[in-house]
């Protein structure tokens, strides 16, 4: 489907053109951070289009993004079909089922590996594709019950382990900060993510990769060094009661 089949109504244009007024705005503010932490390299913004439809994904693409994210594999399926004009990089960031591995290796980059099961089963799926595949170590740096990751402390066995997975290319780490924590906290745990990021080196992954920052801290993240912030609210506006707080992928 041609991409201008996305905007078929005059609604969805003015759809593209806020998101696309948002995505500038979010780059000024991503580049001013990065001028203050004294930065020269580049963060990659992956916008998360979950509970959104296809007309994200273009509106997105439309306004310079590449790499959009997904939290849940079956939505994320549906809208490649959707979009498949589209060349975005997909990026799975939400907790991954044993059994979405296969269809997990459609994407470029799966930023939730936290288990060995979870591992081992990319490991397999991205043999029988041919493929090795990108992944991220989700780190629970915070401590937060409620959240996936490997505890900071488990990392270096993990990591070891990992290099076991031939089909599995260990980028980086990946963590999601707690809500309305102060700023003191945040920066904390994104420090502590990019001390994760340093095991993984220090054990021989290939670990340039630091996922971190979502909406409403994207900013702290960046200037604690984030190469990829994951954006959906900002940039597409509040996702409807219902969706909210959906992480199962
Ligand atoms: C939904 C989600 C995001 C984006 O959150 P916003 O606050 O809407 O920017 C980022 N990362 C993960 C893992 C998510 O599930």
């Amino acid at each position: 489907m041609p991409i201008s089949d996305h905007f078929a109504g005059s609604s969805d244009v003015g759809f593209a053109n806020e998101v696309a007024e948002r995505v500038a705005a979010v780059r000024g503010r991503i580049a001013d951070a990065m001028r203050r932490s004294g930065r020269t390299d580049e963060v990659t913004l992956v916008a998360v289009t979950k509970t959104h439809g296809p007309e994200a994904v273009a509106a997105a693409w439309q306004a310079g993004v590449t790499d959009v994210g997904e939290n849940r594999v079956q939505e994320a399926e549906s809208k490649m079909v959707a979009t498949s004009a589209i060349p975005v990089r997909w990026h799975l960031i939400g907790h991954l089922q044993r059994n979405k591995a296969r269809a997990a290796t459609r994407f470029a980059l799966v930023h939730s590996v936290d288990s060995d099961r979870i591992a081992a089963a990319l490991d397999a799926a991205a043999g029988e594709a041919g493929i090795t595949l990108d992944v991220l170590v989700q780190a629970n740096v915070s401590g937060e019950e409620s959240k996936g990751g490997v505890s900071p402390a488990d990392v270096p066995a993990f990591a070891d382990r990992l290099h076991l997975l031939r089909n599995l290319r260990v980028r980086g780490a990946m963590t999601m900060a707690p809500f309305d924590a102060p700023e003191s906290t945040l920066r904390a745990v994104f420090s502590g993510a990019r001390d994760v990021r340093e095991a993984l080196r220090e054990c021989g992954h290939p670990a340039t990769v630091l996922s971190m920052g979502m909406s409403g801290d994207y900013e702290i993240a960046v200037e604690e060094g984030a190469t990829h912030v994951r954006l959906g609210t900002t940039l597409f506006g509040s996702r409807s009661q219902s969706e909210r707080g959906r992480s199962e992928a």
